[in-house]
């Protein structure tokens, strides 16, 4: 019998940040800036709709004192797509309810991926044992994890210890070295709409350049550069293995373009 895959893709765009270049790319000339998006990705699966990643939480950005606190950084700037929830509107705009979102995996807890998370109360949650254990430590908050993203009795924590298979066609790899715990994803395509698939490196991966000059991303923890071009590495093998595209977590070119491919393929109206 054949596996069952992911029926469907959407790419999202939560948000924007402003930072230097070499946060995403190791040794980048300091002063050089870059505007990249912040992803997140929906997939039909069996169960219903999973949703890879949240975006900012948007109350730490709009209330004066926790924007101190949290978003002070003068080298980051966080640009949110609207007035609103960048959740709710994106998922507005592709005609999915939050409600239909199932089930949520993160690739990490930095604030860019884990603020959102607040939505999903009660819902599963599929992340790296070693990311939550490391984002309940006094020095997550330094990171810019915030343990006040994540840190709710009424997430229902799915963890994972290595690489494992959260839904049907939905594969985490465990990716140390952005943070503890960072993990991409393998998602597999159903037959029913053509297979193939794609490997959603996250920050694993920042830009393409990561990927074909083999060179680390600037941000990590606790990890060198060696070890993060190894993560790379594998992540290539894994690609080439299967024949699918690798696609970087932050890249400002690759990220709308396939938002619009994926939205062609599926028959959707492209997000903005
Ligand atoms: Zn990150």
């Amino acid at each position: 019998m054949a596996r069952t895959g992911v029926r469907e893709i959407v790419l999202l765009t939560l948000g924007w940040e402003e930072l230097e270049k070499s946060v995403s790319v190791e040794g980048a000339p300091p002063g050089e800036r870059m505007r990249e998006p912040v992803p997140g990705i929906l997939l039909l699966c069996d169960g219903g709709w999973l949703l890879l990643d949240t975006g900012f939480n948007t109350a730490l950005i709009h209330d004066p004192a926790l924007r101190r606190r949290f978003y002070g950084d003068p080298s980051h700037r966080a640009i949110l797509p609207g007035p609103g929830e960048p959740l709710d509107e994106a998922l507005a705009h592709a005609g999915i309810d939050l409600a239909e979102v199932h089930a949520v995996g993160l690739s990490h807890l930095h604030l860019d991926h884990a603020g959102g998370l607040r939505h999903f109360t009660g819902r599963p949650v599929h992340a790296q044992r070693r990311e939550l254990e490391f984002g309940l430590t006094p020095e997550a908050e330094r990171h810019a994890i915030f343990r006040i993203d994540f840190d709710d009795p009424r997430h229902d924590w799915r963890l994972a210890d290595g690489d494992a298979e959260i839904a049907p066609g939905v594969t985490a790899v465990l990716t140390p070295g952005h943070t503890p715990g960072h993990q991409s994803f393998v998602v597999d395509l159903d037959d029913s709409v053509g297979g193939g698939g794609y490997v959603f490196a996250f920050d694993a991966a920042d830009l393409t350049e990561n990927i074909t000059e083999e060179v680390s991303i600037g941000g990590r923890v606790n990890a060198s550069p060696e070890e993060c071009v190894e993560q790379i590495r594998r992540l290539k093998s894994i690609a080439a293995r299967r024949g699918y595209p690798l696609i970087p977590g932050h890249d400002p070119h690759v990220w709308p373009e396939l938002t619009a491919q994926t939205a062609e393929r599926f028959g959707r109206t492209p997000a903005r």
